[in-house]
């Protein structure tokens, strides 16, 4: 039976403490709760089954927001209707990224936030993030546009950043600039 996991709210104070480094070999433990992330945001995002287990749409869930304090996200991209791509990091760098900047026209959301946030978070265009797989073999994995903001939000999430923080109190909508709405 499908139990949904329990994600924090933005005021837990977990989401901003510090996060460490995980160890390898994984436990076994976290292997099952790896998957079991990656299940929930790709249930998350086919209509029948968010309806069915009551789950909001999510693309990216990292460990704190479980109020598990260590270095790991997950993100699942649907690169096509109905086709999905996971991707775990585990003790992630962004190593390289682009001078252009860019923004998600509709705003950011993420899972721990539950109210509509006016404004748009500035992010990378193109990204470079290095890190390890569940075996712990070593990946570098080059993202751009959507799936690079969903990179750059869960990486945030490992330094207590939430999406919002990024926010121009003084030009909301990035109006002043030349950033790119996506
Ligand atoms: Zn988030």
């Amino acid at each position: 039976m499908f139990k949904a996991l329990n994600i924090l709210d933005e005021s837990d104070k977990r989401l901003r403490d510090k996060n460490s480094d995980v160890k390898f070999p994984l436990s076994d433990k976290k292997k099952k709760l790896i998957k079991k992330m990656l299940d929930e945001l790709r249930y998350s995002q086919i209509p029948e089954l968010s309806e069915k287990y009551n789950l909001r749409p999510g693309m990216g869930l990292a460990a704190p927001q479980l109020g598990i304090n260590e270095n790991f996200f997950v993100i699942v991209y649907e690169y096509e209707e109905g086709k999905f791509q996971d991707y775990v990091m585990i003790n992630p760098k962004i190593v390289s990224y682009s001078e252009k900047m860019i923004c998600a026209s509709g705003g950011e959301g993420c899972l721990s936030v539950n109210r509509e946030v006016e404004g748009l978070t500035p992010r990378y265009a193109r990204i470079s993030i290095e890190g390890y797989d569940i075996d712990g073999n070593k990946i570098k994995i080059r993202a751009r546009n959507e799936l690079s903001i969903a990179f750059q939000h869960e990486y945030d999430h490992l330094q207590g950043i939430l999406f919002f923080d990024k926010i121009d109190k003084n030009d909301l909508y990035q109006t002043k600039s030349n950033i790119e709405k996506i």
